[in-house]
């Protein structure tokens, strides 16, 4: 193979481009190449294309010159890799600037978008044009792509959390420059393109997700429309024992559709991660907080061992019905069960000041814990800073105006292993990772998700300060630890970071199909190497 002509192909895609839209100062590659953990790989550059046929000439001529190219949409997967490629030596497509709401269906509840398309983006166009329908967010920045995240697969909160299954259409420019519909999309003159998933013959969405096949250039998103009524609910459990009958009687909530949407189940350390930096002072400067001294934030901060919340949507009726099914089947838990409507939210607030004066209960603080978490629900993105808080856990400085995880340094590594929603599953599952991240001197920060009736999806954070030396060795040991741990029990991820893309023990036949597919479509091996690859490479 011949080295790769790294000027030449600089200077062909600076004509194509403009010189302000091709980066290779090393300022701009290091920002480029550094994630929430270490990482080592090499950047030559910074494509930001304008449009579909600069997306095709960058990609002529990163075929020409022999330099992959790793697409991104907004850039920021945090915990899994950030913008940084897997392997060394690609450049960065930034397709950002494909930032377009190209369509728009009240009546259908959908929206087209490019890839730069942003949460922010989107709610504000549904609420500039008044809109009946809600988007669903992520608990990550409002300046996440839509894109980005449904092609990881990520999840929210509302009805429509399980992104991946909410969207078609999807517009794939291939590795050799080809472009594709999905679904109904493909047939010209479709009045079903945005509104069909699978068309008629095989279904190719899912080879775009969480694979290296294509730079999606468009992708049609469902909207939920507005319920009639809405109210949310919070339970929580004292005791680690409060856990398995809780996700037991979720399972059967969901199952039956008394519950309809994603419900988020954390645990103490990840609510006290969400409400403020390490209490370095009461610690006296010691890590991980232990278990006996978490109990004592517990009862000073008012939250629970386990901490659930969901929310229901339909009609005024379906809600009284489905609140007293829910306080039914949860009676016989000790926990306590809490609804709160919108409107309560808003006379709380109008009185908490009064609330306080009367009875010293600060009702502000639960307040301003609250309201983004309703919002979310509602499908509202949270600020930047509430939802980049939890980053800067071990961090010594404080939460900056513009949080940038991978510029200040947070340490954050996730690991999304998918457990049977089952009591005992979940269980073990928490178990056996909360041991091993006590045990390496990392807070067991979880959450839990119902994402569907039969899974719970849990995200067991590992989170640092990357300034401390040694940090980034431990995190990554732990993780392996997590990995193998979770693997050999049968809890496998659901997504993975750039790190660990190639490790899993996957079914030899399977491994060999996807790399023929691979070698099918791009035989220059010219778009995101290692990307979901399973390590086969010849
Ligand atoms: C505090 C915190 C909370 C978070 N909460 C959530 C959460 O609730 N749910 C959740 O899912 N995630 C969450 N995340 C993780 C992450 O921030 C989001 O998933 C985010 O949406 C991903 O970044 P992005 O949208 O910029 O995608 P990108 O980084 O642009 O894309 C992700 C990957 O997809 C591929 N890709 C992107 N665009 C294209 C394209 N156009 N064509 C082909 N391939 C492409 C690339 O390989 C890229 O690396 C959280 C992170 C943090 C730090």
């Amino acid at each position: 193979m011949h080295s790769p002509d790294v000027s030449s192909a600089l200077e062909h895609w600076t004509q194509l481009l403009g010189p302000q839209f091709v980066q290779s100062d090393p300022e701009t590659l290091h920002a480029a190449g550094t994630a929430t953990f270490a990482t080592h790989q090499k950047i030559r550059a910074v494509l930001r294309p304008a449009d579909r046929d600069q997306i095709i000439g960058c990609l002529r001529i990163a075929t020409q010159f022999r330099i992959p190219l790793y697409p991104i949409s907004t850039g920021k997967n945090w915990g899994y890799g950030s913008r940084v490629p897997p392997r060394d030596g690609c450049a960065l497509l930034d397709v950002s600037r494909l930032d377009r709401i190209l369509s728009f269906d009240e009546d259908l509840g959908y929206v087209t978008v490019e890839p730069g398309v942003t949460q922010r983006q989107l709610f504000a166009f549904l609420k500039e044009r008044g809109s009946r329908l809600w988007m669903d967010a992520t608990g990550s920045s409002p300046d996440c792509s839509l894109i980005g995240n449904v092609l990881e697969r990520g999840f929210g909160h509302t009805p429509y959390g399980d992104h991946f299954a909410h969207v078609c259409g999807l517009e794939v420019v291939l590795p050799s420059g080809q472009i594709i519909h999905t679904g109904a999309a493909r047939f010209a003159g479709s009045k079903t393109g945005e509104i069909s998933r699978w068309g008629v013959g095989p279904s190719l969405d899912g080879l775009f997700s969480q694979s290296n096949f294509g730079i999606v250039t468009r992708m049609t998103i469902w909207l939920m429309p507005k319920p009639e009524a809405f109210e949310a609910f919070f339970f929580r459990c004292e005791s680690a024992g409060g856990l398995a009958p809780l996700i037991d009687s979720l399972r059967r909530l969901r199952m039956h559709e008394v519950l309809r949407s994603s419900i988020h189940i954390a645990n103490d350390y990840k609510v006290l991660g969400g409400i403020e930096q390490y209490p370095w002072e009461e610690m006296k400067g010691r890590t991980p907080i232990s278990p006996a001294d978490m109990a004592v934030f517990r009862e000073k901060l008012g939250f629970g061992y386990w901490n659930a919340s969901g929310a229901l949507y339909g009609t005024q009726a379906q809600i009284s019905e489905a609140k007293r099914l829910l306080t039914r089947e949860l009676r016989e838990q000790a926990g306590q069960l809490k609804f709160l409507s919108p409107q309560k939210l808003r006379l709380a607030k109008r009185f908490a000041v009064a609330f306080h004066l009367m009875t010293r209960w600060d009702l502000r603080r639960t307040i301003a814990l609250v309201e983004p978490v309703l919002g979310l629900m509602q499908g509202e993105p949270m600020s930047a800073s509430q939802a980049l808080r939890s980053a800067y856990w071990r961090k010594r400085t404080p939460l900056p105006a513009d949080p940038d995880p991978d510029r200040d340094k947070c340490g954050l590594l996730w690991y999304a292993p998918v457990a049977p929603a089952k009591g005992e599953d979940v269980r073990q599952l928490v178990d056996l990772a909360s041991d091993i991240l006590l045990r390496s001197g990392f807070e067991p920060m979880i959450s839990l998700t119902l994402l569907t009736p039969r899974t719970v999806y849990a995200v067991l954070s590992l989170t640092y300060d990357r300034e401390v030396p040694g940090e980034d060795e431990k995190a990554m040991t732990c993780y392996g630890q997590l990995r193998e741990a979770c693997t050999r029990a049968g809890y496998f991820p659901y997504r993975l970071g750039i790190h660990s893309m190639a490790a899993l023990p996957e079914q030899a036949a399977y491994q060999q199909l996807v790399w023929k597919l691979k070698q099918a479509i791009d035989p220059e091996m010219i778009l995101a190497p290692g990307r979901y690859d399973s390590g086969i490479t010849e």
